[in-house]
């Protein structure tokens, strides 16, 4: 039997099904007399999923990566916030039980991050039930199951796979893992890609699908879990698994090298990032900087504004990290998608075309004077860029520009340092962007295109709309018409022009890039090196033939299909 899911972390497992049950943390929620010595007895789990979870993350760092334990560091920071503290305490004073007040609190938190429909913010969904776990455990002294303890050649079964699952895996046993629950960008789908399992999520009721020991191939490429293989299918999945196994190592040749088109034009390849603890990832994967530092993260693991000390400190821990390389931080990108419950935004009918992102952020000096300023401080530690997203006029980047000249001054006023000469650039991503880019570029001093978003507001797409997803795409002739509006109009300007959109590590679309002059490709880490090799497989005369037959077909359909085709 085949099923499909979503092909969360590329390769190709085969192994022994283990289904990973459900712990039983059931428990009958009594009314509490003495709400003193409750309390102290939460603390005391509290103390203790610390310290589990710190040796956890500890662990972690070691077999993976900083960037990964700070997502299980990131569950004390949650269970220690001084509101849930606080509201954990009202709950049991009221009388509730220690296990019922945490039930609570998780529960209130776990809606908040589902009403939002952003996958990035529902994503902590997990992280909350992740603590809940933890905590109830603890609370109701029955231990986890032991998901360290799988023998070599397993593959992992489990409803939702929680980070601190993850945490405890012995890499080498673990051939692949597939869920019911999680999406592409889920923390469970990142840390299973910093591991290099490959990983099938989303597949519909699949812990009942399988039974514990049944032979299954699980492909994290292409999405599709197999279960009982016949002959044929072993044989075919062997071969891809060796193919696959094959083209990573052959990748390793890219590490160390520079980025250049076949005839050696050299580029830049630069990596998005979601946090200062991420930039240690960038290095790791031989990115050769920043194009893009999405600060939301910053807000949105804050139950309140962070600081301008705060952001000084991550801003600055990112630069230093890269030392001379350079670090694009974009200015608080909210609204439309990204909720953040504490700022106060309304509810509004069209929030992709409402009050977010610069419009917020210009209309709230309180909020992003903080931001500006904690940048401007921090670009004194490293090659920090200013990118502003959203842009739709040239009033805006005015505007901007306007407020950083304010605040230099008044650092200069305080004495305190900062790059006097700090480059602020726009996020080419709406479609006011791609038909007066050459308005934008004499306001800007860079440009970097976000395909994400440029797809859906030239194509008038709401990306959550599935029925209208068939719309949503960067090969249509009017997305690629974006596209080399905005980087000819920036070269005509002298200005760089960067893609930190997901389409700048589509191997289809980078010889179509390189035709058209872009300056510096922003991929995710684990997308570096396969960038490297695509860019270096094409010479500029090579991608502007070929662009020059795709710019003139008039479906993506056929767009798509001759890319295909001269693929290399
Ligand atoms: C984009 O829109 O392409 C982009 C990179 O930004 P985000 O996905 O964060 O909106
Ligand atoms: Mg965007």
């Amino acid at each position: 039997m085949t099923y499909e899911g979503i092909a969360a972390s590329s390769g190709i497992g085969i192994g022994k099904a283990v289904i990973v049950k459900e712990q039983d943390l059931s428990y009958e929620a009594k009314k509490i007399d003495d709400a003193g010595a409750e309390i102290e007895r939460y603390k005391g789990a509290v103390d203790r999923f610390t310290a589990i979870t710190s040796a956890k993350a500890d662990k972690f760092e070691k077999s993976v990566s900083a960037k990964e334990a700070e997502i299980i560091r990131g569950h004390i920071m949650m269970i220690t916030d001084p509101f849930m503290q606080s509201e954990i305490e009202r709950l049991i004073g009221e009388g509730e039980c220690a296990e019922k007040a945490l039930e609570t609190m998780c529960d209130m938190y776990s809606a908040m991050f589902s009403s939002t429909g952003d996958e990035l913010t529902m994503q902590r969904v997990t992280d909350i039930e992740d603590i809940r776990k933890g905590m109830l455990s603890i609370l109701l002294g029955r231990a986890e199951m032991d998901i360290g303890e799988c023998p070599a050649g397993s593959v992992i079964v489990v409803k939702d796979l929680t980070p601190s699952m993850i945490a405890e895996i012995q890499k080498e046993n673990i051939e692949a893992i597939v869920t019911e629950t999680g999406g592409f960008t889920s923390h469970s789908a990142i840390l299973a890609r910093a591991l290099e399992i490959p990983a099938v999520l989303s597949v519909p009721n699949i812990t009942e699908l399988i039974s514990d020991g049944d032979e299954v191939i699980a492909d994290g490429s292409g999405g599709s879990v197999i279960v009982s293989p016949d002959k044929a299918q072993k044989d075919d999945y062997d071969n891809r698994r060796r193919s696959f196994e094959e083209a990573k190592a052959a990748l390793k040749q890219f590490i160390g090298k520079e980025t250049k088109t076949a005839d050696g034009v050299k580029l830049e390849l630069c990596c998005n990032i979601g946090k200062p603890a991420d930039a240690h990832n960038v290095l790791e994967h031989d990115g050769e900087g920043v194009g893009l530092f999405r600060t939301e993260f910053l807000f949105m693991d804050n139950t309140s504004l962070p600081s301008e000390e705060e952001q000084f400190e991550a801003y600055r821990k990112a630069a230093v990290t890269l030392k001379d390389k350079p670090v694009i931080i974009r200015t608080l990108d909210i609204g439309g998608d990204k909720e953040i419950p504490y700022l106060g935004l309304e509810h509004e009918d069209n929030p992709f075309l409402g009050y977010r992102a610069v419009r917020y952020c210009l209309s709230r000096p309180d909020v992003y004077k903080p931001q500006l300023r904690a940048l401007l401080r921090a670009s004194a530690f490293g090659d920090i860029r200013i990118m502003v997203p959203l842009v739709t006029t040239v009033d805006e980047m005015r505007s901007v520009r306007a407020l950083v000249e304010e605040i230099k001054a008044e650092l200069d006023s305080e004495g305190i340092e900062y790059n006097k000469n700090i480059k602020i650039g726009a996020m080419a991503e709406t479609a006011a962007a791609g038909v007066v880019p050459d308005l934008l570029a004499r306001e800007s001093d860079f440009f970097s295109i976000g395909t994400n978003d440029l797809t859906g507001y030239t194509m008038c797409v709401d990306r959550g709309n599935s029925k209208v997803a068939y719309l949503y795409s960067a090969y249509d002739p009017a997305v690629l018409r974006m596209i080399r509006n905005i980087i000819t109009a920036g070269k005509n300007a002298g200005i760089p022009v960067g893609m930190c959109g997901e389409a700048a590590a589509d191997p289809l679309l980078i010889p179509l890039l390189i035709a058209f002059g872009l300056d510096e490709y922003s991929v995710s880490p684990t997308s570096v090196l396969a960038t490297r090799r695509t860019i270096s497989l094409w010479s500029v005369d090579e991608a502007k033939a070929l662009a020059e037959k795709v710019m003139l077909l008039e479906t993506k359909k056929e767009v798509k299909e001759m890319l295909m085709q001269n693929v290399k």
